[in-house]
């Protein structure tokens, strides 16, 4: 079994996190579609699938909060 790493990204259009493989050249944002390639990294740790879904999670929580404030759900 292959276990793939995953880079944190920043798309460089609509600025929302997601993860590139640490292998692989480019992908479009899950997002806008835009391409994000290993120049927008946006940290050198390499996560496994399970660790990135949560820091992806995490960032772009924050991103949230920042741009547009609103009540939360909870869960
Ligand atoms: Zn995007």
């Amino acid at each position: 079994m292959s276990k793939l790493k995953y880079f944190l990204a920043k798309c460089p259009r609509c600025n929302k996190f997601t993860g590139i493989r640490t292998s692989g050249r480019s992908r479009e944002c899950p997002y806008c579609g835009a391409r994000i390639s290993q120049r927008d990294r946006a940290s050198s740790t390499a996560y496994d699938g399970v660790g990135l879904a949560d820091v992806v999670k995490a960032a772009n929580e924050l991103l949230d909060e920042k741009e547009e404030p609103r009540d939360t759900n909870g869960d």
